[in-house]
């Protein structure tokens, strides 16, 4: 189950439309696709760059029109995703 509000969040964002953090309202809210670079398939992280909160969702089939990071690049990851407590 998702937290309260991340779920409009989520199909917010698969609207291409502004998304604000359900917990602070925050615009400044980010996500990114990890998986297999062939099959598109991976987790999805959610996440608020101001109060450090988000929502991970695994076995996610990811867009072909969507940036995404493969599993083992842990510098990129670690550069684009900070430190956020995982509420679900
Ligand atoms: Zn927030």
């Amino acid at each position: 189950m998702l937290p309260r509000g991340w779920k409009k969040l989520l199909l917010n964002l698969q609207n291409k439309e502004q998304v604000l953090c359900p917990n602070c309202c925050s615009s400044k809210v980010e996500y990114i696709y990890v998986g297999d670079l062939k099959k598109r398939v991976g987790f999805q992280l959610v996440w608020c760059n101001s109060c450090k909160q988000g929502i991970r969702l695994s076995r996610v089939l990811i867009p072909n029109d969507e940036d995404m990071l493969s599993f083992d690049d842990e510098d990129e990851f670690s550069k684009r995703v900070p430190e956020f407590k995982v509420l679900n």
